[in-house]
């Protein structure tokens, strides 16, 4: 049965589409600390029901009566890609639960090492409205105002689950989405940008990159009719270089939004820029050798998922995210934690001789140079690999079509070189190559380096 057009569910979605936006500014500090000690009890128990998370607790000797709320959490083990790899697909849905209710979704082949977990349409929802709170905290009227959303539509990702084989076609409200323009990252930014164009939006949510491309064309001349008030930034770090371009270009506020597919949203930067965890719906732990780490320090990211019925995710240790806590309050009145900063996917990173560990958050400001130093657009994709402690090498696809206009080739790859040469250091090798094609199923960042013999000291 559609899930859409079960009177039960729909009151359960109504529901959650009145109170859960708000809670974060209903509920106080306390509340809270209630509300998730609920949750995660709920969950345990839940979990309790899916063979991956029954054999795991039978084996630590917990039991879900054990758990009274959050301060019980480390009683918990925790639980690996590779452990639910293992028990997919059975072993990773509650008994208690029809396969055909759930949708199943995908993380991306980043590192090589794909997920497949199940959600359920309340988790769609639930992701849905994650991305709406945020649009409330800067004041957008999500049923009115104009909203172009650029999503990842490849087939297997969680937004395609989402939306287009989960919330749109089963989805009658029309109401909540007439106002919403959907559009894929995957196409090219010279056709998003005409789309968003005749649209005019005032808020556009995207990926880094793409957000990167289309200020690029703004700058051009292109897309003359797009003046959003916001811009959202997902998938990956922003550059605070890149951000102020994309903020000049667009004349708008850009602030960052933070999810996974294992998890849905996570953070979002308020008005002051805080970095806010969406503590009704995630817990999150900073772990370093297993302890927790101090305020502003990086640990390993550690996520237990409050709500749904799919695939349970608690004290999940694999989004391998380097993020740092803040043991602060901010001033902007949402209840809730705080994450000082995330400096991206530690299996997407690079470890170098002195034991420092050069981070995506650093790839990140190397080639967003190209965009905002140079205007240029014309690296399609890229790879990069390291070969030994002492070489790296970069791959680059240039798109064929705007090889020839602007910045050459040449100038971009030396931007490219001198970008990494200042983060790793003179004693390290650069090599840069351009190549036709680079697999899409593959890794794109590669270490050929044995981090067992190597201790990290660091981060960049
Ligand atoms: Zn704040």
């Amino acid at each position: 049965m559609n899930p859409f057009k079960n009177p039960i569910f729909m009151s359960k979605v109504l529901k959650s589409y009145l109170f859960d936006i708000d809670r974060l500014w209903r509920l106080n500090e306390y509340d809270l600390q209630k509300y998730k000690d609920k949750h995660l009890k709920k969950m345990v128990r839940f979990a309790y029901t899916v063979p991956v998370y029954h054999d795991k607790y039978k084996k630590a000797g917990v039991h879900p009566k054990d758990i009274e709320g959050i301060k019980d959490i480390k009683k918990l083990p925790l639980i690996s890609k590779d452990e639910i790899k293992k028990y997919y697909p059975e072993g990773i849905i509650s008994s208690k639960i029809r396969r055909e209710q759930l949708i199943e979704v995908s993380t991306s082949g980043t590192t090589g090492k794909s997920l497949s977990i199940y959600v359920d349409m309340f988790d769609i929802v639930m992701g849905l409205f994650g991305y709406l709170r945020t649009l409330k905290e800067y004041g957008i009227n999500w049923r009115k105002d104009k909203i172009t959303i650029i999503g990842d539509f490849a087939s297997h990702t969680a937004e395609s689950g989402y939306i287009t084989r989960g919330l749109v076609p089963q989805l009658k409200l029309d109401f909540l989405l007439k106002n919403i323009q959907w559009l894929n990252t995957n196409d090219k930014p010279s056709k998003l940008i005409e789309e968003i164009d005749r649209f005019k939006p005032v808020f556009i949510g995207g990926y880094v990159g793409m957000l990167g491309h289309l200020a690029v064309l703004k700058e051009k001349g292109y897309g003359k009719n797009i003046r959003p008030r916001y811009i959202a930034s997902t998938g990956s770090l922003l550059d605070k270089n890149l951000r102020k371009f994309i903020e000049e270009t667009f004349d708008a506020f850009v602030f960052e939004a933070y999810g996974a597919t294992e998890s849905g949203p996570i953070a979002f930067q308020c008005r002051d820029g805080k970095y806010h965890i969406m503590s009704d719906l995630v817990h999150l732990e900073f772990l370093k050798d297993g302890k927790k780490v101090s305020s502003g320090e990086p640990g390993n990211l550690v996520i237990t998922k409050l709500f749904g019925n799919g695939t349970p995710i608690i004290r999940y240790d694999a989004i391998n995210d380097i993020v740092s806590p803040l043991y602060e309050e901010c001033d902007c009145g949402l209840s809730g934690d705080l994450i000082a900063k995330i400096y991206g996917r530690d299996d997407l990173s690079l470890l170098l001789s002195n034991g420092k560990l050069l981070l995506p958050s650093s790839f990140g400001e190397i080639f967003s140079k190209i965009l905002y130093k140079l205007k240029a657009n014309k690296i399609k994709d890229v790879k990069i690999i390291q070969q030994s402690l002492t070489k790296i090498e970069i791959q680059v696809v240039i798109d064929e079509e705007l090889r020839n206009l602007g910045p050459s080739v040449e100038e971009i790859f030396s931007i490219l070189k001198q970008g990494f040469q200042e983060k790793v250091g003179p004693q390290v090798e650069i090599f840069t190559k351009e190549v036709k094609k680079i697999d899409k199923q593959k890794p794109r960042i590669i270490s050929k380096v044995d981090r067992s013999k190597l201790k990290i000291t660091g981060y960049i």
